[in-house]
Protein backbone atom coordinates (compact mmCIF):
# COMPACT_ATOMS: atom_id res chain seq x y z
CA UNK A 1 0.00 0.00 0.00
CA UNK A 2 1.64 3.59 -1.32
CA UNK A 3 0.97 6.34 0.33
CA UNK A 4 -1.00 8.97 -0.85
CA UNK A 5 0.75 11.72 -2.63
CA UNK A 6 1.64 15.34 -3.00
CA UNK A 7 2.82 16.17 -6.47
CA UNK A 8 5.08 19.60 -7.02
CA UNK A 9 5.29 20.60 -10.12
CA UNK A 10 2.47 18.38 -11.47
CA UNK A 11 2.38 20.10 -15.09
CA UNK A 12 5.84 19.14 -15.61
CA UNK A 13 7.74 16.00 -17.51
CA UNK A 14 8.22 14.93 -14.00
CA UNK A 15 5.26 15.68 -12.73
CA UNK A 16 3.14 13.97 -15.56
CA UNK A 17 5.02 10.53 -15.67
CA UNK A 18 4.20 10.52 -11.88
CA UNK A 19 0.66 10.63 -12.60
CA UNK A 20 0.70 8.15 -15.02
CA UNK A 21 2.45 5.81 -12.23
CA UNK A 22 -0.09 6.58 -9.38
CA UNK A 23 -3.05 5.98 -12.42
CA UNK A 24 -1.18 2.47 -12.66
CA UNK A 25 -0.71 1.80 -9.07
CA UNK A 26 -3.88 3.15 -8.26
CA UNK A 27 -1.99 5.15 -5.59
CA UNK A 28 -4.04 7.89 -4.19
CA UNK A 29 -3.08 11.96 -5.30
CA UNK A 30 -3.71 14.34 -2.22
CA UNK A 31 -2.27 16.86 -3.80
CA UNK A 32 -1.69 18.75 -7.21
CA UNK A 33 0.59 21.50 -7.31
CA UNK A 34 2.10 23.92 -10.18
CA UNK A 35 3.73 27.25 -9.97
CA UNK A 36 0.42 28.79 -12.11
CA UNK A 37 -2.87 27.95 -12.95
CA UNK A 38 -3.26 26.91 -16.16
CA UNK A 39 -5.64 24.93 -19.00
CA UNK A 40 -2.95 21.99 -17.98
CA UNK A 41 -3.65 21.61 -14.17
CA UNK A 42 -7.49 22.30 -14.24
CA UNK A 43 -7.72 19.37 -17.13
CA UNK A 44 -5.44 17.35 -14.19
CA UNK A 45 -7.39 18.44 -11.46
CA UNK A 46 -10.30 17.20 -13.39
CA UNK A 47 -8.29 13.64 -13.58
CA UNK A 48 -7.47 13.34 -10.39
CA UNK A 49 -10.88 14.32 -8.26
CA UNK A 50 -10.17 14.17 -5.28
CA UNK A 51 -6.80 15.93 -5.48
CA UNK A 52 -6.33 19.36 -3.61
CA UNK A 53 -5.18 21.50 -7.07
CA UNK A 54 -2.27 24.41 -5.63
CA UNK A 55 -1.11 27.40 -8.02
CA UNK A 56 1.88 28.85 -6.46
CA UNK A 57 1.25 32.13 -8.42
CA UNK A 58 -0.84 33.32 -11.23
CA UNK A 59 -3.15 36.42 -11.96
CA UNK A 60 -6.48 37.13 -10.81
CA UNK A 61 -8.32 36.00 -13.63
CA UNK A 62 -6.35 32.70 -13.99
CA UNK A 63 -7.28 32.17 -10.65
CA UNK A 64 -10.61 32.82 -11.01
CA UNK A 65 -11.02 30.44 -13.72
CA UNK A 66 -9.05 27.61 -12.13
CA UNK A 67 -11.86 28.16 -8.78
CA UNK A 68 -14.79 28.22 -11.63
CA UNK A 69 -13.40 25.06 -12.25
CA UNK A 70 -12.06 22.96 -9.33
CA UNK A 71 -14.93 24.82 -6.52
CA UNK A 72 -12.89 25.01 -3.33
CA UNK A 73 -10.67 22.34 -4.29
CA UNK A 74 -8.39 25.16 -6.11
CA UNK A 75 -5.99 26.83 -3.23
CA UNK A 76 -3.24 29.51 -3.80
CA UNK A 77 0.22 31.19 -2.98
CA UNK A 78 3.39 29.39 -2.28
CA UNK A 79 2.37 29.44 1.46
CA UNK A 80 -0.05 26.92 0.79
CA UNK A 81 2.50 25.23 -1.90
CA UNK A 82 4.66 24.09 1.05
CA UNK A 83 1.94 23.73 3.28
CA UNK A 84 0.93 21.31 0.74
CA UNK A 85 4.62 18.98 1.22
CA UNK A 86 3.99 18.83 5.02
CA UNK A 87 0.71 16.63 4.24
CA UNK A 88 1.26 14.19 6.74
CA UNK A 89 1.92 10.62 5.85
CA UNK A 90 2.49 11.46 2.14
CA UNK A 91 5.42 11.00 -0.41
CA UNK A 92 5.89 14.11 -1.90
CA UNK A 93 7.30 14.32 -5.20
CA UNK A 94 9.45 17.20 -5.90
CA UNK A 95 9.24 17.86 -10.23
CA UNK A 96 10.18 21.49 -9.51
CA UNK A 97 12.20 22.88 -11.82
CA UNK A 98 15.27 24.35 -10.58
CA UNK A 99 16.47 26.29 -7.04
CA UNK A 100 12.75 26.82 -6.45
CA UNK A 101 12.56 23.25 -5.21
CA UNK A 102 14.41 23.63 -2.45
CA UNK A 103 11.37 25.32 -0.05
CA UNK A 104 9.43 22.58 -0.92
CA UNK A 105 11.94 19.46 -0.29
CA UNK A 106 12.97 21.17 3.60
CA UNK A 107 9.06 21.60 4.10
CA UNK A 108 8.70 18.06 2.77
CA UNK A 109 11.45 16.68 5.35
CA UNK A 110 10.77 19.03 8.15
CA UNK A 111 7.48 17.29 8.53
CA UNK A 112 8.76 13.89 8.60
CA UNK A 113 7.36 12.72 5.14
CA UNK A 114 9.32 10.97 2.27
CA UNK A 115 11.14 13.52 -0.42
CA UNK A 116 11.30 11.44 -3.90
CA UNK A 117 13.79 13.66 -4.91
CA UNK A 118 13.80 14.93 -8.57
CA UNK A 119 14.65 18.77 -8.01
CA UNK A 120 18.37 17.59 -7.76
CA UNK A 121 18.79 21.43 -7.44
CA UNK A 122 17.52 20.82 -3.76
CA UNK A 123 20.87 18.92 -2.74
CA UNK A 124 23.26 20.84 -5.14
CA UNK A 125 21.88 24.78 -3.66
CA UNK A 126 21.01 23.38 -0.18
CA UNK A 127 23.05 20.34 0.34
CA UNK A 128 23.94 20.22 4.27
CA UNK A 129 20.95 22.33 4.71
CA UNK A 130 18.51 19.92 3.60
CA UNK A 131 20.38 16.58 5.15
CA UNK A 132 20.03 18.23 8.73
CA UNK A 133 16.17 19.20 7.56
CA UNK A 134 15.76 15.54 7.03
CA UNK A 135 17.48 14.65 10.36
CA UNK A 136 15.72 17.04 12.52
CA UNK A 137 12.37 16.25 10.95
CA UNK A 138 12.81 12.44 10.68
CA UNK A 139 11.90 12.51 6.85
CA UNK A 140 13.38 10.26 4.48
CA UNK A 141 14.72 11.22 0.23
CA UNK A 142 14.49 8.56 -2.42
CA UNK A 143 16.14 10.07 -5.49
CA UNK A 144 14.15 9.72 -8.46
CA UNK A 145 17.00 11.06 -10.85
CA UNK A 146 17.76 7.78 -13.00
CA UNK A 147 21.50 7.26 -11.74
CA UNK A 148 20.63 8.00 -8.28
CA UNK A 149 17.89 5.62 -8.17
CA UNK A 150 20.59 3.34 -9.79
CA UNK A 151 22.93 3.95 -6.97
CA UNK A 152 19.91 3.86 -4.15
CA UNK A 153 18.49 1.03 -5.30
CA UNK A 154 22.61 -0.96 -5.80
CA UNK A 155 24.08 0.44 -2.56
CA UNK A 156 20.98 -1.19 -0.62
CA UNK A 157 21.83 -4.41 -1.22
CA UNK A 158 25.61 -4.27 -1.41
CA UNK A 159 26.92 -2.67 1.68
CA UNK A 160 30.38 -0.79 1.77
CA UNK A 161 30.81 1.19 -1.36
CA UNK A 162 34.61 2.02 -2.77
CA UNK A 163 33.46 4.21 -5.92
CA UNK A 164 30.18 5.43 -7.26
CA UNK A 165 30.17 5.71 -11.64
CA UNK A 166 27.46 7.54 -12.81
CA UNK A 167 26.94 7.14 -16.67
CA UNK A 168 26.28 10.24 -18.96
CA UNK A 169 24.77 9.55 -22.21
CA UNK A 170 27.19 12.67 -23.76
CA UNK A 171 23.86 14.10 -25.19
CA UNK A 172 23.28 15.20 -28.71
CA UNK A 173 27.07 16.35 -29.44
CA UNK A 174 28.75 13.19 -28.19
CA UNK A 175 32.35 13.43 -30.41
CA UNK A 176 31.93 17.18 -31.42
CA UNK A 177 34.88 19.70 -31.15
CA UNK A 178 34.43 23.57 -30.14
CA UNK A 179 34.63 24.77 -33.34
CA UNK A 180 31.24 22.67 -33.85
CA UNK A 181 29.54 23.63 -30.64
CA UNK A 182 30.10 27.37 -31.47
CA UNK A 183 27.48 27.47 -33.82
CA UNK A 184 24.82 25.09 -32.52
CA UNK A 185 21.26 25.84 -31.84
CA UNK A 186 18.70 25.29 -28.99
CA UNK A 187 16.51 23.21 -31.48
CA UNK A 188 20.51 21.10 -32.00
CA UNK A 189 20.56 21.05 -28.44
CA UNK A 190 17.08 19.72 -27.35
CA UNK A 191 17.16 16.60 -29.32
CA UNK A 192 18.52 14.30 -26.76
CA UNK A 193 19.15 10.93 -28.14
CA UNK A 194 17.81 8.82 -25.77
CA UNK A 195 15.96 10.66 -22.98
CA UNK A 196 12.86 12.72 -22.97
CA UNK A 197 13.33 15.30 -20.43
CA UNK A 198 12.20 19.37 -19.93
CA UNK A 199 14.21 22.25 -21.58
CA UNK A 200 16.43 22.95 -18.98
CA UNK A 201 17.43 19.35 -18.46
CA UNK A 202 18.19 18.59 -21.84
CA UNK A 203 20.55 21.96 -22.77
CA UNK A 204 22.41 20.78 -19.00
CA UNK A 205 22.69 17.07 -20.73
CA UNK A 206 24.38 18.77 -23.78
CA UNK A 207 26.75 20.68 -21.92
CA UNK A 208 27.86 18.10 -19.18
CA UNK A 209 26.02 20.36 -16.59
CA UNK A 210 23.45 18.19 -15.83
CA UNK A 211 26.27 15.27 -15.01
CA UNK A 212 27.61 18.15 -12.79
CA UNK A 213 24.81 18.56 -10.86
CA UNK A 214 24.06 14.68 -10.59
CA UNK A 215 27.69 14.36 -8.90
CA UNK A 216 27.27 16.78 -6.75
CA UNK A 217 23.59 15.35 -5.40
CA UNK A 218 25.40 11.93 -5.11
CA UNK A 219 28.55 13.33 -3.05
CA UNK A 220 25.36 14.66 -0.62
CA UNK A 221 22.93 11.29 -1.14
CA UNK A 222 25.36 8.91 -0.70
CA UNK A 223 28.01 10.93 1.53
CA UNK A 224 31.38 10.20 -0.21
CA UNK A 225 33.88 12.39 -0.94
CA UNK A 226 34.33 14.24 -5.22
CA UNK A 227 37.33 12.03 -5.84
CA UNK A 228 35.42 8.42 -5.05
CA UNK A 229 32.56 9.97 -7.49
CA UNK A 230 33.65 9.19 -11.11
CA UNK A 231 31.78 9.65 -14.65
CA UNK A 232 31.81 7.62 -17.98
CA UNK A 233 30.13 8.19 -21.13
CA UNK A 234 27.63 5.44 -22.09
CA UNK A 235 26.23 6.65 -25.47
CA UNK A 236 23.13 3.53 -25.06
CA UNK A 237 21.71 4.92 -21.38
CA UNK A 238 20.81 1.67 -20.89
CA UNK A 239 23.44 1.50 -18.01
CA UNK A 240 21.92 3.58 -15.35
CA UNK A 241 25.36 3.70 -13.03
CA UNK A 242 27.78 1.47 -10.88
CA UNK A 243 29.03 0.89 -7.45
CA UNK A 244 32.68 -0.42 -6.95
CA UNK A 245 32.80 -2.41 -4.23
CA UNK A 246 36.34 -3.27 -1.78
CA UNK A 247 37.06 -6.56 -3.74
CA UNK A 248 37.01 -4.56 -7.50
CA UNK A 249 33.62 -5.80 -7.71
CA UNK A 250 31.11 -3.90 -10.27
CA UNK A 251 27.76 -4.11 -9.84
CA UNK A 252 25.17 -2.29 -12.39
CA UNK A 253 22.03 -1.39 -12.47
CA UNK A 254 20.12 -1.75 -16.32
CA UNK A 255 17.01 -1.23 -17.77
CA UNK A 256 14.76 0.56 -20.57
CA UNK A 257 15.33 4.59 -20.77
CA UNK A 258 11.56 5.43 -19.16
CA UNK A 259 11.64 7.50 -15.90
CA UNK A 260 8.25 6.35 -14.82
CA UNK A 261 10.30 3.08 -13.88
CA UNK A 262 12.96 5.67 -11.08
CA UNK A 263 9.34 7.60 -10.23
CA UNK A 264 7.45 4.53 -9.37
CA UNK A 265 10.56 3.27 -7.37
CA UNK A 266 10.78 6.08 -5.45
CA UNK A 267 7.19 5.77 -4.23
CA UNK A 268 6.69 2.17 -3.74
CA UNK A 269 10.47 1.51 -2.41
CA UNK A 270 11.11 -1.02 -0.61
CA UNK A 271 8.91 -3.03 -2.54
CA UNK A 272 8.45 -3.14 -6.25
CA UNK A 273 5.81 -3.53 -8.47
CA UNK A 274 4.84 -3.68 -12.57
CA UNK A 275 5.17 -1.03 -14.74
CA UNK A 276 3.44 0.29 -17.18
CA UNK A 277 7.04 0.15 -19.82
CA UNK A 278 7.73 -1.56 -22.86
CA UNK A 279 9.53 -4.68 -21.79
CA UNK A 280 13.57 -4.60 -22.03
CA UNK A 281 15.54 -6.46 -24.28
CA UNK A 282 19.09 -7.20 -23.36
CA UNK A 283 19.64 -8.98 -27.13
CA UNK A 284 18.94 -5.38 -28.73
CA UNK A 285 21.63 -3.52 -26.74
CA UNK A 286 25.65 -3.33 -27.54
CA UNK A 287 26.87 -1.38 -24.43
CA UNK A 288 29.42 1.07 -24.70
CA UNK A 289 32.08 2.83 -22.49
CA UNK A 290 34.06 5.85 -23.10
CA UNK A 291 36.04 8.93 -20.83
CA UNK A 292 34.39 12.04 -20.87
CA UNK A 293 36.56 14.81 -23.38
CA UNK A 294 36.56 17.55 -20.55
CA UNK A 295 38.16 19.84 -22.52
CA UNK A 296 35.01 20.57 -24.89
CA UNK A 297 32.89 19.57 -22.12
CA UNK A 298 33.99 21.80 -19.41
CA UNK A 299 30.96 21.78 -17.50
CA UNK A 300 31.76 18.62 -15.63
CA UNK A 301 35.02 19.81 -14.35
CA UNK A 302 33.72 23.17 -13.11
CA UNK A 303 31.17 21.00 -11.02
CA UNK A 304 33.87 18.79 -9.25
CA UNK A 305 35.59 22.37 -8.60
CA UNK A 306 32.31 23.87 -6.91
CA UNK A 307 31.98 20.40 -5.57
CA UNK A 308 35.08 20.40 -3.19
CA UNK A 309 35.02 24.09 -2.65
CA UNK A 310 31.86 23.29 -0.65
CA UNK A 311 29.56 25.79 0.88
CA UNK A 312 28.05 28.32 -1.46
CA UNK A 313 30.16 27.18 -4.59
CA UNK A 314 27.49 24.40 -5.72
CA UNK A 315 24.62 27.09 -5.57
CA UNK A 316 26.67 28.98 -7.67
CA UNK A 317 27.05 26.63 -10.22
CA UNK A 318 23.75 25.98 -10.43
CA UNK A 319 22.49 29.64 -10.47
CA UNK A 320 24.94 30.57 -13.11
CA UNK A 321 23.80 27.67 -15.39
CA UNK A 322 20.18 28.28 -14.95
CA UNK A 323 20.78 31.78 -16.00
CA UNK A 324 23.40 31.04 -19.18
CA UNK A 325 20.70 28.53 -20.23
CA UNK A 326 18.07 30.99 -20.23
CA UNK A 327 20.03 32.95 -21.94
CA UNK A 328 20.63 30.07 -24.95
CA UNK A 329 17.62 29.69 -25.56
CA UNK A 330 16.33 33.02 -25.95
CA UNK A 331 19.45 33.16 -28.46
CA UNK A 332 21.47 35.54 -26.18
CA UNK A 333 24.10 33.21 -25.65
CA UNK A 334 26.26 30.57 -27.32
CA UNK A 335 26.32 27.36 -26.46
CA UNK A 336 29.57 27.64 -25.00
CA UNK A 337 28.84 30.87 -23.20
CA UNK A 338 26.79 28.90 -21.08
CA UNK A 339 30.30 26.90 -19.40
CA UNK A 340 31.61 30.65 -19.40
CA UNK A 341 29.49 32.29 -17.41
CA UNK A 342 29.40 29.61 -14.83
CA UNK A 343 33.08 30.14 -15.12
CA UNK A 344 33.54 33.25 -14.74
CA UNK A 345 30.57 33.51 -11.75
CA UNK A 346 32.23 30.88 -9.62
CA UNK A 347 35.64 32.98 -10.01
CA UNK A 348 33.92 36.24 -9.26
CA UNK A 349 31.76 35.11 -6.34
CA UNK A 350 31.61 36.17 -2.52
CA UNK A 351 32.64 32.07 -1.26
CA UNK A 352 30.57 31.70 2.08
CA UNK A 353 28.87 28.82 3.97
CA UNK A 354 25.08 29.24 3.74
CA UNK A 355 23.70 27.36 7.24
CA UNK A 356 19.95 27.88 6.62
CA UNK A 357 17.68 27.78 4.46
CA UNK A 358 17.43 31.78 4.00
CA UNK A 359 20.63 32.05 3.99
CA UNK A 360 20.67 29.75 0.46
CA UNK A 361 18.07 31.81 -0.78
CA UNK A 362 20.05 34.59 -0.39
CA UNK A 363 23.22 33.06 -2.01
CA UNK A 364 20.97 31.82 -5.08
CA UNK A 365 19.53 35.77 -5.53
CA UNK A 366 23.17 37.29 -5.31
CA UNK A 367 24.48 34.50 -7.71
CA UNK A 368 22.13 34.97 -10.41
CA UNK A 369 21.91 38.71 -10.35
CA UNK A 370 25.87 38.14 -10.75
CA UNK A 371 25.05 35.76 -13.53
CA UNK A 372 23.35 38.32 -15.16
CA UNK A 373 25.39 40.98 -14.98
CA UNK A 374 28.13 38.69 -16.39
CA UNK A 375 25.60 37.63 -19.13
CA UNK A 376 25.11 41.70 -20.20
CA UNK A 377 28.86 41.90 -20.37
CA UNK A 378 29.55 38.68 -23.05
CA UNK A 379 26.59 39.55 -24.87
MG1 LIG B 1 19.90 11.89 -14.44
Amino acid sequence: MTRPLVVLGATGSIGRQTLDVAEHLDAEVAVLAARTPSPALIELGRRFSGARVVAAGGTASERDEMVAALGKRAVFGTDALLDSAQTPGTTVVNGIVGAAGLRASVACLLAGNRLALANKETLVVGGEVVLSARDRGGGEIVPVDSEHSALFQLIADAGPVERLVLTASGGPFRGKDRDFLEEVTPEQALAHPTWVMGDRITIDSATMANKGLEVIEAHFLFGLAYDRIDVVVHPQSTVHSLIVLGDGSYLAHLGATDMRIPIQYAITHPERAPTPVEPFSLLERNLGFEPVDNSTFRALDLAYEAGRQGGSAPAVFNAADEIAVEAFLQRRLGFLGISEIIERSLEAHQWSRPGTVEEVVAVDAEARALASSLLSGIC
